[in-house]
C-alpha cells in the first residue's frame, strides 16, 4: 500500500527554496521524482519555480496539498516578515488541517543573521506551526524539515493510497 501527500514548498525569492529541494532530493527521490519516506510513502513536493517574484502562486499550487514548509531567510528580516502574507494565502487557498513547518533557512550563516531563533519560534508557536532551522548549505535539518511533515501527515491519517 502506498500512500501519496502532495506537500508545497513556499516563501519569498532567493530565500533558497529551490536548494533545500535540491538538498533532499539527492538522498530521497527515486527516478520519477516521488521521494520515498520508508518504503510506504511517497511525496510530490512542488517548488513555485519562481512564480512567487510575480506574486502568481495561484489556488491550483495549493490544490490538495497536505503539508507545507514556509521558508524564510535568517539573515534577511525582509523575508520574515513576509510569513505572515505566505500564512494567508496557505489559509485562503489550502486545507486547514494541512501540516505548516516554518523554516529559517541559511543558519549557516549566523554571522548575518537579522532573524532571532526564539523570534522564529515565537511565530511558529503563535500560529500553530512546527519549526526548525535549516541549511540547504551545510544540510542541517533539511531531511528533518521535509520528514516530519511528512511524517505527521502520515500520522494524521490522510494521504491517499496511489
Ligand atoms: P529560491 O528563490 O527560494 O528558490 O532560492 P534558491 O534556492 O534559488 O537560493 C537563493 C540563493 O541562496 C542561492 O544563491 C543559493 O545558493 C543560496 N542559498 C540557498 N540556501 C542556502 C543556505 O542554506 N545557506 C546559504 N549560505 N546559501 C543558501
Amino acid at each position: 500500500m502506498d500512500y501519496v501527500f502532495k506537500m508545497v514548498v513556499i516563501g519569498d525569492s532567493a530565500v533558497g527554496k529551490s536548494q533545500l529541494l535540491a538538498r533532499f532530493s539527492k538522498n530521497e527521490f527515486n527516478a520519477d521524482g516521488r521521494a520515498t519516506v520508508g518504503k510506504l510513502v511517497k511525496a510530490q513536493i512542488w517548488d513555485t519555480a519562481g512564480q512567487e517574484r510575480y506574486r502568481a502562486v495561484t489556488s491550483a499550487y495549493y490544490r490538495g496539498a497536505l503539508g507545507a514548509l514556509i521558508v524564510y531567510d535568517i539573515t534577511s528580516a525582509a523575508s520574515f516578515e513576509q510569513v505572515p502574507r505566505w500564512l494567508e494565502d496557505l489559509r485562503a487557498y489550502a486545507d486547514p488541517g494541512m501540516v505548516v513547518l516554518l523554516a529559517g533557512n541559511k543558519c549557516d550563516l549566523g554571522e548575518l543573521r537579522a532573524v532571532p531563533t526564539a523570534v522564529g519560534r515565537e511565530l511558529a508557536e503563535r500560529e500553530g506551526l512546527l519549526f526548525l532551522e535549516t541549511s540547504a548549505l551545510d544540510a542541517t535539518n533539511v531531511e528533518k524539515a521535509f520528514l516530519t511533515v511528512l511524517e505527521q501527515i502520515f500520522y494524521r491519517g490522510a494521504g491517499r493510497r496511489s
